[in-house]
């Protein structure tokens, strides 16, 4: 029975937001007895009026409040802190049941607010560059976890649904090792019942997992994100050890394959580090490469770390590589650094959880 699924083995309560809507309503009539309206009724309470609690769902008569509070449970994620970067941003921590602690960041830009979730608690991908990869990877976040980090971050700006206008799956970890749980999270993302959110605006970032990118496609209109980094295999093998399983033509035929006209252009993502991949040779066979695939070329000047020695180009190099880009006709634009002060850049998430521990940066993929 799939709602067994959102029963965790430690526990005997179903998470009711690890359910579908479908699988709710299954659950409100094989658990409950009870009719299929209030099945929506317990998802509007979630998804459209955020309650973090059965007793705030006061359209639910006392004994099925009591009665779910019994069998299933909505328990938020606790916020154990909210930083704030003097460029905007704020960085979200939670802890999690277990104790485990996952970030989520709320970037605002000319009006409107990105949020950048997590996935895992910890990352296995080992990248040389990333904070994140110094963290061995715990576990998958559930659906639940996935979902909450949107529930509270929305609730935390005020909670209308239209203030959070993009969503990305750019946080700890690699999110197409969780495949299942991000595209089941997304659906509720994407509901009109819940939040609503358009496919072209909710984009998940892989390192390059090239089955789970064939499988991405079949199962979700959500948009694509793929982290290059490099323009040979050599140097990517070297800072990025997912390129040892799946080399660099292998990941291009892929992303060859995946766009269809309903789906937003595919984002390639590379972080510039000085001396290592920002060559103009670099550059020039970039532009070569993404003039294969239909995308957009997102350059990341690399956001220094206490764990890393690399370092960024100067902003001048960084106009120079994007210059031979665009110059070769490809869409390019570099990403604006947002949130450093706060750890809360790209790949710097997870100090929270950090501080105090080891430091172990996988070195073997473990897909
Ligand atoms: N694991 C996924 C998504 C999270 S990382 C992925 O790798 O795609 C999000 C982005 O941050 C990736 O494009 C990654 O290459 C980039 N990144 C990691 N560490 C970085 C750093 N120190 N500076 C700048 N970008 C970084
Ligand atoms: Fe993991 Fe992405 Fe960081 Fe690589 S860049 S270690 S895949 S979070």
């Amino acid at each position: 029975m799939p709602i067994m699924r959102a029963m965790r083995p430690d526990e005997t309560k179903i998470d009711l937001r690890d359910l579908t809507f479908d699988e709710l309503k299954e659950f409100v009539r094989e658990h409950l007895e009870e009719k299929p309206y209030r099945a929506k009724q317990i998802y509007e309470w979630l998804y459209r009026h955020g309650a973090n609690s059965f007793e705030e769902m006061t359209s639910l008569k006392k004994e099925l409040r009591l009665h779910l509070q019994a069998v299933a449970s909505v328990d938020p994620l606790e916020i154990t802190e909210i930083l704030k970067s003097e460029d905007g941003t704020e960085k979200l921590q939670f802890r999690l049941q277990d104790g485990a602690a996952v970030e989520a960041v709320l970037i605002p830009n000319e009006g409107r607010m990105t949020l950048c979730l997590s996935t895992q608690v910890g990352c296995a991908m080992g990248c040389a560059f990333c904070f994140t990869g110094t963290l061995k990877l715990s576990r998958n976040l559930t659906q639940a976890e996935i979902v909450d980090q949107y529930r509270q971050a929305l609730r935390h700006v005020g909670g209308d649904r239209a203030w959070i206008s993009n969503v990305v799956l750019m946080g700890m970890g690699e999110p197409l090792q969780n495949l299942d749980n991000v595209v089941r999270a997304c659906d509720i993302l994407m509901d009109d019942n819940a939040y609503g959110l358009s496919a072209r605006r909710v984009t998940v970032s892989t390192s390059g997992l090239v089955p789970q990118i064939r499988e991405l496609q079949e199962r979700s209109p959500i948009s694509l994100a793929v982290s290059l980094n490099a323009t040979t295999d050599e140097v990517r093998s070297r800072i990025m050890p997912v390129n040892r399983r799946y080399p660099m033509e292998e990941l291009i035929r892929a992303l060859e394959e995946f766009p269809n006209p309903r789906r937003a252009r595919i984002l390639i993502e590379y972080v510039l580090l000085a001396g290592v991949n920002d060559g103009l040779d670099d550059a020039r066979r970039l532009a070569v490469i993404a003039g294969r695939i239909q995308c957009k070329v997102n350059l990341i000047p690399f956001n220094p770390h206490e764990r890393s020695d690399f370092r960024p180009p100067t902003p001048e190099h960084v106009l120079a590589f994007q210059n031979i880009l665009l110059n070769a006709g490809i869409n390019t634009f570099c990403r604006q650094s947002r949130g450093q002060d706060i750890h809360g850049a790209c790949g710097m998430l997870g100090k929270g959880a950090a501080d105090g521990g080891e430091e172990t940066r996988g070195t073997e993929p473990s897909p």
